[in-house]
């Protein structure tokens, strides 16, 4: 393990870490380096070109030697820093949970689209009730409690360090008491009660087969229950189908992230259930199918 160079100015080490950060195989590897340098510095990108020419604190270089052993080893990025961003704002994460996905912001983009065009759910009734099925992280919860001033959310997740997790984030972002967190098995320990006007899920969709082809640091790193999907990877998504109908209200909204492949799997489980009508796909911003979005019928 060759050390970083001590007394070394940050634009100096920057040109250090990118190089060790390609070697190891990291894609990335400049906005990796501008991440980790930032982190370390507490500073934004602009703030790491104004320091380019200060040399690195010795306990700073420590932290950013230690850092980069970790990264070397296929480590995310996002567990060695302990937060991620997601729609633009910070979250703690960690082994417990999975990193958050650019492309999951397409189903908060979907929600907050149903919501808009409504303004509150049919009948006239307050406030919106959401759930968040496996909420990881918090993620969805928290993004869709901020941006929907009369939301309610309910998220749940079986893992109890979870959901520790996604309630710090809750309370770091200034919305907890607008989310109530249930330790629950899918919808094993909610009442079957047609209560929800809207159920947001990212749930394990990965084919058992495809686990072993992830990226080192998806695989070794992070939680195979977040996911593995069984088979074909649409053991929870049926779960999710199946029980959904007795706590949504009858034309409430469904959005399921599924798998680029699932496309025709997914759409035929929900076409083939009558309480389910109108699913449709969306495609993300790859042009990969990414979003099952349908509502349940309305008796
Ligand atoms: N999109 C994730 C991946 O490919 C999978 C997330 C999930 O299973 N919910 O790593």
């Amino acid at each position: 393990m060759v050390e970083l160079p001590a007394g070394a100015r940050i634009g100096e080490l920057r040109v250090v870490l990118i190089d060790r950060l390609r070697r190891a195989g990291i894609e990335e590897a400049a906005i990796e380096a501008d991440l980790l340098l930032g982190w370390v510095l507490n500073c934004d990108r602009a703030g790491l070109v104004l320091a380019a020419e200060q040399p690195l604190a010795e306990p700073l270089r420590q932290r950013l030697q230690a850092a980069l052993k970790r990264r070397e080893s296929r480590e995310p990025l996002a567990y060695i820093m302990g937060e991620w961003e997601f729609w633009s704002l910070p979250f703690a994460v960690g082994p417990a949970v999975l990193i958050p996905r650019p492309e999951t912001e397409l189903l908060v983009e979907q929600a907050l689209a149903f919501v808009r065009q409504l303004q509150r759910p049919p009948g006239g009734r307050y406030p919106w009730r959401i759930l968040d099925l496996g909420t990881g992280s918090g993620i969805l919860a928290v993004v869709l409690a901020r941006e929907i001033a009369s939301a309610q959310v309910v998220a749940l997740d079986r893992s109890p360090a979870a959901l520790a997790m996604a309630r710090a984030n809750a309370r770091r972002h200034g919305v907890a008491e607008k989310i109530t967190f249930v330790g629950s098995d899918w919808l094993s320990a909610l009442a079957a009660r047609p209560a929800f006007d809207l159920v947001v899920a990212n749930p394990p969709y990965v084919c058992r087969s495809a686990m072993l082809t992830l990226q080192p640091e998806v695989r070794e790193h992070e939680p195979h229950t977040a996911l593995d999907g069984g088979r074909q990877g649409l053991d929870d998504i049926k779960i999710i189908c199946r029980d959904l109908p007795a706590v949504l209200r009858p034309d409430g909204l469904l959005l399921l992230e599924i798998g680029w492949d699932q496309k025709t799997a997914a759409a035929e489980l929900f076409n083939r259930n009558p309480a389910y009508r109108q699913t449709e796909i969306i495609n993300d911003l790859a042009g990969l199918p990414r979003v099952l979005r349908c509502r349940k019928e309305e008796c």
